[in-house]
């Protein structure tokens, strides 16, 4: 039987296939049938043009639904598929496509279904569930991007997971504003969408009007946490632009608590926070039923072994299960010192695990900060100082220091008094571990998941101790 992942999405598009999957903002829907109409055309050219079993399919575009047609096509075709950022420069994607050789790369969708057989391919290309589906490269926060390969076992299982897990059926209405050209937007909200065979209120990107007015018609709303520090700050969004949805859901970078609570307080409603990452899609999520808290991931999924590295109590987080991926690309050295002897893979993220199960993250590894020989864990940091009058969210990071190895600096978003901000810190902190230095900022610098980008702060004050 193949397992390619195209198939089980496809068996649970709905009977009906003139129903919704992309409701558009000027009011018009495409219908599942024509998303897998143009799925099986794209299938049909790529294998006109010389598409073999696991040969790359690269595509660089803004978001469209052309584009989810490419990408199950390519799937269909048992192509593995490269999305690429739309953002990245020519010598970005210069350095993609060297290193993943696509033998198409698609630039345009729209030109690509038009030029694409009007005859659909009919049964997809078959695979197995080991084979490669997807190579998707990690955002780059602590280096270079890796390519994480992705077999159709694993996107399948995670996809499955997800279902269950959140209780997607077919009256949902999922928003969605995220781009596609990562896990979050292109399998965590499309999947669970294509299970239940229901549609998305589909916008380009985020922007407040549309997100408000499709909030209107969603039943489940996935985002960055950036989405909901956008939505708190538009005195237009209410208890009542949300009172239709049932859930919504955050990831890609840390919420803060403070938006966790300002939500409840707003709309009554608590945002479910999951984690996840390029290497194995969905880790951990808060319940769906149980209680959802602020600073928690929440649970492993179902099929996921998650232990704590190490002797302390708090350590890199270590995951082995069914969506974990089949390593980077064209990189066995790098892939296997990410990998215990046992086969857990390290995922660079520090945290710890309550006895019944549920996981809180304090950082990454890479951002531990070494002062005066002691770690400093600027999670624990950044939560004093988000609790400071005038402070509205900060970014601590260690930068060279003559004395200490690393000082450490806090990045804040908010206004103050540098002393004052640092006397009050050493109230509450060990003295290595308050900040030295507190710079005061309009904003921090966010890649297009949200995430905060610390490898730029430490490098613009490099000098700050110099
Ligand atoms: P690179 O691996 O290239 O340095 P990256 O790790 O940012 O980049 P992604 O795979 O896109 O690339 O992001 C995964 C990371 O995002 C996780 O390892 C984790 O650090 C972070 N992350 C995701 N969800 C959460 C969450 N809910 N809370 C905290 N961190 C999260
Ligand atoms: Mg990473």
């Amino acid at each position: 039987m193949s397992e390619n992942l195209y198939d089980l999405l496809a068996s649970r598009f709905p009977a009906d296939r003139s129903r919704p999957c992309f409701l558009l903002s000027d009011g018009s829907a495409i219908s599942y049938g024509a998303l897998e109409a143009g799925a099986g055309r794209v299938a049909a050219r790529l294998m006109a043009e010389g598409v073999r079993p696991g040969d790359r399919v690269g595509l660089q575009v803004e978001k469209s639904p052309e584009a989810v047609m490419v990408y199950l096509g390519a799937l269909k075709a048992g192509a593995v598929f490269l999305p690429l950022n739309a953002a990245y420069t020519a010598a970005e994607v210069d350095y993609f496509r060297r290193d993943a050789e696509p033998r198409v790369f698609v630039d345009d969708a729209e030109a690509f279904l038009a030029g694409a057989p009007a005859e659909p391919l009919g049964a997809a290309v078959p695979r197995s569930a080991a084979d490669l589906a997807a190579i998707i490269y990690t955002s780059g926060t602590t280096g270079r991007s890796k390519g994480a390969m992705l077999s159709h076992g694993a996107l399948a299982a995670n996809a499955l997971a997800l279902h269950a897990a959140w209780g997607f059926g077919p009256d949902d209405v999922l928003l969605h504003a995220l781009p596609i050209f990562h896990v979050h937007g292109l399998f965590v909200a499309l999947h669970c969408a294509f299970l239940s065979g229901a549609p998305m209120v589909w916008l380009p990107k985020f922007t407040d009007a549309e997100v408000l007015a499709g909030l209107a018609r969603s039943t489940v709303m996935m985002g960055v946490p950036t989405f909901y520090t956008r939505l708190l700050a538009n005195p237009d969004f209410t208890r009542e632009c949300s009172a239709h949805v049932r859930l919504f859901i955050s990831g890609s970078a840390p919420l803060l608590e403070s938006t966790f609570a300002e939500f409840e307080a707003r709309t009554g409603q608590r945002i479910l926070e999951r984690y996840g990452m390029s290497e194995a899609v969905i880790i951990t999520s808060n319940p769906l039923h149980g209680e959802r808290i602020a600073g928690s991931v929440g649970y492993p999924l179902p099929g996921v072994e998650l232990r704590v590295g190490g002797d302390e109590a708090t350590g890199v987080i270590q995951i082995r299960g069914p969506s974990v991926f089949s390593g980077y690309w064209r990189m066995p050295g790098k892939t296997a010192e990410e990998f215990t002897a046992d086969g857990f893979f390290i995922t660079g993220d520090v945290g710890h695990q309550d006895p019944d199960g549920r996981v809180c993250i304090s950082g990454r590894a890479k951002d531990l900060i070494i002062s005066g020989g002691y770690n400093v864990y600027p999670k624990e940091v950044e939560l004093v100082l988000d609790e400071l009058p005038g402070v509205a969210e900060s970014a601590v990071v260690g930068v060279p220091h003559p004395d200490f190895g690393e000082g450490v600096v806090a990045v804040v978003i908010g206004e103050g008094e540098e002393a004052a901000l640092i006397a009050q810190a050493r109230e509450r902190l060990a003295a290595y571990k308050a900040p030295k230095r507190v710079v005061f900022v309009a904003e921090l610098p966010r890649n297009a998941m949200g995430k905060v980008q610390k490898n730029l702060l430490r490098d613009r004050y490099a000098r700050l101790f110099a």
